[in-house]
């Protein structure tokens, strides 16, 4: 029995990439700078998981970016715009890379970035491979070669990680009609005969190709190009080790493709899909081993080892332990890096550090597990199963985590309390009346500008520079200054800011009970940006109001009605590490209930409309469809527990951006918010399409300018994108607003877009008069 890992963190302990890449972007280091950063890195990662015990360590799965980008580099899938970027610099295979990533405006050049989107179902996004009719592969970059090169001469054999041909091929998009990416295999597959034959050559014995689509659902297709793909590569490399893996789900439909593939090994995700090692076990033919995802790469849970023994045993028993592999379920590319780091015990007390492992502590737990499972465990590894168990068994009866009453309410909740009281059509009718709203009533979706100074007043707050008192009374001013800038231009329904909060999950996640948040606990979501995502441990309730005392104080400066501003349970869950002692869905309904209390406060407190942000309802879908229906049941209900307390004049709004709601607009519908505000301008009002097939009966603000960009649109561009609204959507429901909070906008350019905005609605308004 071997173990294996199938990809370390990269972003450094104390995001050491993410620095220098922002440096050397900025003009502030050296390429050797950051080069030499990349490399200490990779060594560090290399000796930490050698002397842990690791037998096969990774290699190539350091990127500077994304390791799908690499992909495109290695393979020359770059698309002709950047071709300029390499005639006029110094031929820097790095800044063609940044180029492709992040666009490129220098030297009189203007050349857009790749697309970017999620990976599979994790926060991280991948740079999505460009494909043309045409498209040609040849070796271009060979970084997979030069890496194990160089854990060599550091004595470590390396197994290089690539991303296997059929799964790089599903990632792309097809840049122009008239052909099927998946043809394309037969004209990549040379190249990575090449790439293998180099790395063969080096001594390079095994290779670990990711194919994370064989466990999704795939079409006839997609299976013959595994079958046509594995036995080129196997007809070439007779002796080569090839490992598939993989993770996210179990292979379920896909497992006689799966393990009739001719590979030397195949990973499975035991966390995500426990149940599939029977049937895995099965079927597995005898020559083939089989590795075990047994430590959970998404999520920061200390492993439960007996569970973990249990399955090892059962695999031991049916294939030999010879014929097994020992890994975590995942890359640990979406676990953060070393627990050990969170030395603050205000931030992270031992009760709860003690229930948690980050990657390193995988790391580690990968090869004790190992230790346990032969025949003698020394005495150091049966101490550490020991407190193993007692770790777990203290979670699963701490008094931290479980708290009766909370229970008893998840328990009493009945259908009742996810219905708002009447109908939309009579609710409606009450609203207008109270709320005397216009025709294309103006709104913005949260957040104004967070600019330096907001930023530095927290930090200095944190840092007790300054008293609360005083933090209060700067925020208050900045409040204010927002609400009377807001009446002067006229919009009509108007908001406090969000100054207050430095994240939309982690503001709420800090006044509830069941949160705990790390000091040091970064994941990377895209090149340099990473994540401290909140950890969910517990029974999860609001010890008082959130946002009552701002919402009200906003509403106190003006007449015009004033928007509460809340994220969705959804969302929440979403965006944190959540716990793994419960079904997702009990956790989402216990947040469910926290939001609602605070609606219902913010009703007692005065305030008429309500928004709950659900921008990650969308993204939580599962992998598979067939898991779509009871995810979408229990997320569409937990947001109207949030939404349902209030009386029928209490206008509900939610807000989702990138979200295609062409499959799931009948939930989209069921939410039943009074107004939605979506994503639009980007695609030109065509997402709207969905709302107006369906007949959507309640309100929608489509947005109507892009916040994501600094440029300013003009009244005429969103007049021009309303009038493409009302086409499809009576006018009595359309909302005018932007696409997104404006919390990374400037105050310039956004003071100039809602002038242009108010315009745009005003004139929509006297058209209609006419
Ligand atoms: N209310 C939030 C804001 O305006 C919404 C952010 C989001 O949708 N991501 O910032
Ligand atoms: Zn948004």
């Amino acid at each position: 029995m071997q173990t294996h890992n199938l990809g370390y963190p990269r972003i450094g302990s104390n995001r050491a990439l993410k620095k220098a890449s922002e440096q050397y972007w900025a003009g502030k280091i050296s390429l050797a700078d950051l080069l030499g950063k990349g490399k200490e890195i990779t060594e560090q990662n290399w000796k930490l998981q050698q002397e842990a015990g690791i037998d096969l360590i990774p290699s190539n799965d350091f990127s500077y970016y994304d390791q799908i980008l690499d992909m495109s580099l290695t393979v020359g899938a770059i698309p002709k715009r950047y071709n300029q970027v390499v005639l006029t610099k110094t031929n820097n295979e790095l800044d063609l890379y940044f180029a492709m990533a992040r666009g490129y405006q220098k030297d009189g050049l203007d050349i857009t970035a790749m697309e970017m989107t999620k990976w599979f179902d994790t926060n991280y996004h991948y740079i999505v491979p460009e494909f043309y009719k045409n498209q040609a592969f040849s070796l271009f970059s060979s970084k997979i070669v030069t890496e194990f090169v160089r854990a060599k001469q550091l004595g470590i054999k390396s197994k290089p990680v690539i991303i296997g041909p059929v799964s790089y091929l599903l990632l792309g998009k097809e840049k122009e009609a008239g052909f099927d990416k998946l043809d394309l295999i037969k004209k990549l597959l040379p190249v990575y005969l090449q790439i293998l034959g180099e790395l063969k050559n080096h001594g390079a014995e095994w290779i670990q190709f990711d194919e994370p689509f064989l466990a999704l659902d795939i079409d006839e297709k997609a299976k013959e190009a595994f079958n046509f793909a594995y036995a080129e590569i196997r007809k070439q490399f007779p002796t080569l080790k090839i490992l598939v893996a993989t993770y996210f789900e179990g292979l379920k439909d896909n497992l006689t493709l799966a393990t009739s593939l001719p590979i030397t090994a195949l990973h499975i995700d035991l966390v995500r899909s426990p149940e599939q090692l029977d049937d895995v076990l099965n079927a597995i033919p005898k020559e083939m081993i089989l590795s075990l995802g047994l430590v959970d790469g998404r999520n920061i849970w200390k492993n439960d080892f007996e569970q973990s023994l249990s399955f090892l045993k059962k695999a031991v028993a049916k294939l030999g332990s010879d014929h097994l592999l020992i890994a975590p379920s995942c890359s640990l590319l979406h676990s953060p890096c070393d627990l050990d780091l969170e030395t603050d015990e205000k931030t992270l007390g031992p009760e709860v550090k003690q229930w948690l492992a980050f990657a390193k502590q995988k790391i580690d737990e990968v090869v004790m597990l190992k230790k346990l499972a032969s025949e003698t465990p020394d005495d150091t590894a049966i101490a550490k199963l020991a407190e193993n168990k007692k770790a777990i068994a203290n979670r699963k009866s701490s008094k931290l985590i479980h708290n009766e009453g909370i229970k008893q309410r998840v328990d009493a909740i009945t259908s009742k309390d996810s219905k708002r009281l009447n109908a939309f059509s009579s609710r409606k009718k009450i609203q207008q009346e109270i709320l005397n709203l216009p025709l294309f009533p103006t709104t913005t979706i949260g957040s104004f500008p967070q600019t330096a100074e907001v930023r530095s007043w927290r930090a200095q707050f944190k840092k007790g520079e300054i008293s609360q008192s005083q933090y209060d009374a700067l925020l208050k001013k900045e409040t204010e200054e927002t609400i009377r800038w807001q009446e002067e231009i006229g919009i009509d329904v108007l908001v406090h800011g969000e100054f207050e909060r430095n994240d939309m999950v982690e503001y709420f996640g800090e006044q509830l009970n069941g949160f705990v948040f790390t000091k040091n606990g970064w994941v990377q979501s895209y090149g340099s940006r990473c994540v401290k995502p909140p950890i969910i441990y517990g029974d999860v309730n609001r010890p008082k109001a959130m946002t009552v005392y701002w919402t009200e104080f906003a509403q106190s400066l003006t007449k015009t009605l004033v928007k509460g501003m809340l994220t969705g349970p959804v969302t929440i869950l979403q965006w944190s590490f959540v716990r793994n002692d419960q079904p997702r869905s009990l956790t989402c309904n216990q947040i469910a209930l926290a939001i609602r209390d605070e609606v219902i406060d913010l009703e007692k407190a005065g305030i008429k409309i309500i928004q709950i942000d659900e921008p990650a309802i969308r993204e939580g879908l599962p992998l598979r469809k067939a898991d779509w229906k009871n995810y979408l049941k229990w997320a569409v209900n937990a947001f109207k527990i949030a939404a349902s307390g209030v009386q029928d004049e209490t206008q509900i709004h939610t807000h989702m951006c990138y979200s295609e709601f062409n499959d799931i607009i009948e939930h989209i519908a069921d939410m039943d918010a009074d107004v939605i505000t979506i994503e639009c301008s980007r695609s030109q009002m065509e997402l709207l399409d969905a709302f107006a097939d369906f007949n959507y009966p309640n309100e929608i603000g489509p947005g109507v300018y892009d916040i994501h960009s600094p440029r300013v649109p003009s009244k005429e561009e969103m007049v021009q994108l309303l009038e493409k609204a009302k086409a499809v959507i009576p006018i009595d429901q359309l909302w005018v607003n932007p696409d997104c909070g404006l919390k990374t906008r400037h105050w310039a350019e956004t003071k100039q877009a809602l002038v242009e905005m108010v315009a745009a609605a005003q004139e929509m308004r006297t058209e209609v008069l006419v």
